[in-house]
């Protein structure tokens, strides 16, 4: 799957639920409304869908959400897409996740095939951590990061950088990560749905992040890419790396080589663009695949070229409208 601009897909990210467990500020109103269960793809068209993808070049699968692990029986979705490991048609097989349930599925993970994990955390401190997730326990995140290192899992851990909220914890993180072996990538906000906030109160550009950082460590220069946004530095006193997704202040979009499945199976060539394709349709149309395969051939040449965020005081609306959740981050 070639796009328009050259550059090939081979890296699906499937939000398998919107629903979650916590209500991050940056990512969910507190009352949100979420899709009804009968619109959802069953697990075994997941399944379909994914595998389509596989078979069309994707070499890396990322299950993602809302919290992907609170979806009823998404361990049965990960133990049959590992097939795909097995047979050498994808790379890896991961996951994004808010880690309040690693305790219970990290072990699982592990014997599926799942070798590496992105924990989404912001904070060590359970009372930040309890505001910006609107009720969260810190404690049971620290428990399923445990585990996940007991089952071998590496980890990655992704804090999304607020001002006010947890600017002041950042170097926490990075001793902490240290610590643990943890990689760590910083992540500005993005307008993505509304919030029940002012996202530009929360905006913090990571490059005030990363001055602030220097003054404690030194972060080298890398060349490492994951295929991902983040550029990363080794951090020389902790030997691990901090990365930083800077989509607000560095546009990322010429190397992107991903699209995102919704758990309804709406394809989004682009995180901050409108555009999608339906997929679902297709899917249900015939017991064969080609209707599907013709949908997302067509879908990638309407790739578009990169996303147009912006967050100011004059244009404090999402960039659009659909939450991380939805899209998956
Ligand atoms: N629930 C899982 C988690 O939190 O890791 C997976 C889904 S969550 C939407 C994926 C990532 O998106 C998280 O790291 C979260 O911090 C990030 N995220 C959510 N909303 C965001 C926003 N508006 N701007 C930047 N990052 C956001
Ligand atoms: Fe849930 Fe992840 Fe969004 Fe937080 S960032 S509300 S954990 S989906």
């Amino acid at each position: 799957m070639i796009d328009p601009f050259g550059r090939e897909v081979t890296y699906l990210r499937v939000s398998v639920t919107d629903r979650c467990d916590l209500r991050c500020v940056y990512c969910m109103a507190e009352d949100m409304v979420f899709l009804p269960k009968r619109d959802l793809l069953t697990l075994e068209e997941l399944d379909r869908l994914c595998s389509t993808f596989v078979d069309l070049g994707v070499r890396k699968l990322r299950l993602t959400g809302g919290e992907p692990l609170v979806r009823r029986d998404v361990m049965s979705l990960i133990e049959s897409l590992a097939r795909h490991l097995k047979t050498g048609a994808l790379d890896e097989l991961t996951l994004t996740t808010n880690g309040t349930q690693l305790a219970k599925f990290a072990d699982r993970l592990a014997n599926a095939g799942v070798k590496r994990i992105n924990v989404s955390l912001d904070t060590l401190n359970p009372d930040t951590f309890r505001k910006i997730t609107r009720w969260g326990d810190l404690d049971k995140v620290l428990a399923g990061l445990e585990a996940a290192k007991k089952a071998g899992l590496a980890i990655k851990i992704n804090t999304v950088a607020m001002r006010d909220a947890n600017e002041h914890d950042i170097n926490d993180m990075v001793s902490w990560c240290g610590d643990q072996g943890f990689d760590l990538t910083f992540i500005e906000t993005m307008p993505l749905g509304d919030i029940d906030g002012d996202r530009t109160e929360q905006y913090m550009p990571l490059s005030i992040v990363r001055a602030n950082l220097q003054k404690e460590w030194t972060l080298e220069d890398t060349d490492y890419q994951t295929g991902g946004p983040a550029r990363y530095t080794v951090c020389k006193e902790t030997g691990q790396r901090v990365g930083f997704i800077t989509p607000m202040t560095h546009n990322f979009c010429e190397s992107c080589n991903r699209v995102r499945l919704t758990c309804t199976g709406t394809l989004y060539m682009c995180l901050g663009q409108d555009d999608a394709a339906d997929l679902r349709t297709p899917l249900r149309q015939s017991e064969s695949n080609e209707p599907l395969i013709a949908a997302i051939h067509e879908s990638i040449e309407r790739k578009p070229k990169g996303h147009d965020f912006i967050i100011d005081r004059r244009n404090n609306r999402p960039a659009v409208s659909r939450h991380m959740s939805v899209t998956g981050g």
